[in-house]
């Protein structure tokens, strides 16, 4: 199965900024000939009745989808499974930093973690990276806790509960961080290194970025289509989805032999006036604020003059920011051309 969708994370209402890149993912699904999938990512932060709230909104600017909406809070076997198989391989480690440890110790240059050398990469693309290294993005995991003795790890649990990390340079037979590379419609190559990057949290959540691969392998999801702040988790995702294909940790729908290349593409965010990623405290930006829909609180649509926005005219307006007719879906859908997309945010200064 060929799919795509959307996984909206219910912390609240949907703004114009998430109903924008709604739309697209259901735009890249159809153009391509996808099923449309809904996922509900709620291993976190959770507001009581954002879910049906966002449905109710997704719905109302006119999107459909393929099957009932999947929840990751019902999926959590799964998430333990892939883990299981990967602790049974010996390629999970328990850490005990905090976020101080980690930000102190990347400061200071680590000559014992450096990456692999490109020289060991496949040279099939550009390389933003000098001197031939492959540069640890900032933020990077620097491996502190790879290799503490058995007695260390049994003292620090007392003060700390472990999170879990992958051991990626183990997963991958190299001497340092691997490099992945993925191909984004909108970005082309990108190239970053892995680094051992957290797979369930000390508070025993797993981690976003194992969940969401685990789910797309298993919904059978070769099209993800998101916002651009998310461009630099996809290699390690899309590399940790090989690793788990290949460990044969995931039954996947099918009889696909090998995994199928995801299509990728991080569409730009609709920031506010001063750059920052559109919020709630940014006016008018939720249907609930334009009197579409009534809100998460149950209070009545607004009376307002003049009268209010409709559902339509909002996607219209959302349709039009990336260049494409906005009078139906069905008109966008004709004339949507992935490489005619804007690569830029859309600055939102209000609606009139
Ligand atoms: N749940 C994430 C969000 O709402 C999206 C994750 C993804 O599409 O991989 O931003």
């Amino acid at each position: 199965m060929r799919a795509g969708r959307y996984a909206p994370s219910p912390t609240g209402q949907l703004h114009l900024g998430n109903l924008r890149t709604a739309l697209l993912a259901w735009l890249f699904a159809r153009h391509t000939e996808r099923t449309f999938l809904l996922r509900i990512e709620d291993l976190d932060r959770v507001r009581a009745g954002a879910e049906a709230q966002q449905l109710r909104e997704l719905e109302a600017i006119g999107l459909n989808w393929d099957a009932e909406p999947v929840r990751q809070s019902e999926r959590i076997d799964l998430y333990e499974h892939a883990l299981d198989v990967l602790r049974e391989r010996g390629l999970v480690y328990e850490c005990f930093c905090s976020r101080k440890d980690i930000a102190e110790a990347t400061s200071a240059p680590h000559p014992t973690q450096s990456p692999a050398s490109s020289a060991q990469l496949p040279d099939d693309g550009p390389s933003p990276h000098s001197a031939g290294r492959l540069l640890l993005p900032p933020g990077s995991y620097p491996g502190t806790c790879r290799n503490l003795s058995e007695s260390e790890r049994e003292r620090r649990r007392r003060d700390r509960p472990a999170a879990l990390r992958i051991d990626a340079a183990r997963a991958a037979g190299t001497d340092g961080a691997p490099a992945h590379q993925v191909t984004d419609v909108l970005h082309g190559t990108v190239r970053a290194a892995v680094d051992d990057f957290v797979l369930r949290r000390n508070d025993g959540a797993f981690a976003y970025n194992l969940a969401v691969v685990v789910d797309d392998l298993t919904q059978g999801v070769d099209q993800v289509v998101r916002g651009d702040d998310l461009l630099s988790s996809a290699p390690r995702q899309d590399w940790l989805a090989g690793v788990l294909w290949d460990a044969g940790a995931i039954e996947v729908p099918g009889e696909a032999q090998d995994r199928p290349v995801t299509e990728y593409a991080h569409v730009p965010l609709v920031l506010n006036a001063e750059g920052k990623r559109l919020a709630k405290r940014d006016g008018a930006v939720t249907l609930e604020d334009m009197g579409v829909l009534d809100g998460l609180d149950g209070q009545d649509i607004p009376d307002t003059e003049p009268a209010p926005w409709t559902a339509d005219r909002v996607r219209t307006v959302l349709l039009e920011s990336v260049g494409l007719p906005g009078e139906s879906l069905d008109a966008a859908l004709d004339a949507f051309a992935p490489d005619r997309l804007p690569r830029t945010p859309w600055i939102f200064t209000g609606l009139d």
